[in-house]
């Protein structure tokens, strides 16, 4: 009678093939997570830097309408460190704020879908 002991090339392969099925529809899942988590973080970060700019309008006969972060940070008071886009390469754009109040991400847009400046 013939010993068999571990497995068969045939049964590891199997293994590996469904292994590999499985990887291969939870990744993109963990991308999308990834991607939500950021632009997540990203309006969060816009809202911070809205409520800050709000404070500095507040304190000052001329608003300020641009996100111009070394006018929040440091001394002034408003900021305690500049906010970034989680992104690499997302930069904060707003240029009528004490008007429309619209600040928008370069990658990730505004907190409500619409473009700043239109
Ligand atoms: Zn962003």
């Amino acid at each position: 009678m013939k010993n068999r002991k571990g497995f068969t090339l045939i049964e590891l392969m199997i293994v590996i093939a469904i292994i590999g099925i499985l990887a291969a529809m939870a990744i993109p899942n963990f991308k999308k997570a990834r991607e939500q988590a950021r632009e997540k973080a990203c309006y969060s970060n816009i809202r911070v830097l809205l409520g800050a700019v709000e404070m500095y309008n507040m304190d000052h006969s001329v608003p300020l309408e641009t996100p111009d972060q070394s006018k929040l940070t440091g001394a002034n008071g408003y900021l305690k460190s500049s906010v970034e886009c989680p992104e690499s390469g997302g930069k904060y754009e707003g240029s009528n704020l004490s008007k429309d109040g619209l600040l928008s991400c370069s990658i990730h847009g505004t907190v409500d879908g619409s473009v700043a400046g239109k």
